[in-house]
């Protein structure tokens, strides 16, 4: 294994933050489970493939914060499914969709959809029940 993944307190809303850090390459990508927030660090590479260095010998890495809109987890019974962030405001069409889809029968119950505005903070649960705020765990 040379990732690693874990959880932490999202910067933005306070949910939880699902990372993968390579720690091979160090390059991280995280995304917020509610309020749909993604960064991604990636390093800086030469045209022959190596990673460009700073002048302070440390590798370059380019990082990129995308403002979430919501975010939606959607399983299935037989355990096919996945968990998206909106990088853009939904359509009403699109969040129509999204209802839609999250009350078909074979839904599992964890499954939920909700509209982030970056601006007020605000959340709109359109399906499901709102991501609650992380907390540590409590390693004892
Ligand atoms: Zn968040």
């Amino acid at each position: 294994m040379s990732s690693v993944q874990g959880m932490r307190k999202c910067p933005k809303c306070g949910g939880t933050l699902f990372y993968d850090m390579n720690c091979r390459t160090t390059e991280v990508y995280e995304m917020c489970l509610r309020c749909g927030y993604q960064q991604q660090c990636i390093l800086l590479r030469n045209d022959d493939g190596t990673v460009k260095i700073g002048d302070d010998g440390e590798w370059l890495m380019d990082c990129k914060e995308t403002v979430g809109y919501g975010a939606a987890r959607l399983c299935r019974k037989e355990g096919i499914g996945g968990i998206y962030a909106f990088e853009n405001p939904l359509s009403t069409e699109d969040q129509a969709a999204l209802i839609e889809d999250l009350h078909q029968p074979d839904t599992d119950e964890g499954s939920y959809a909700v509209l982030f505005d970056p601006q007020s903070g605000a959340f709109t649960v359109l399906a499901g029940s709102l991501p609650e705020d992380y907390t540590e765990e409590d390693d004892g």
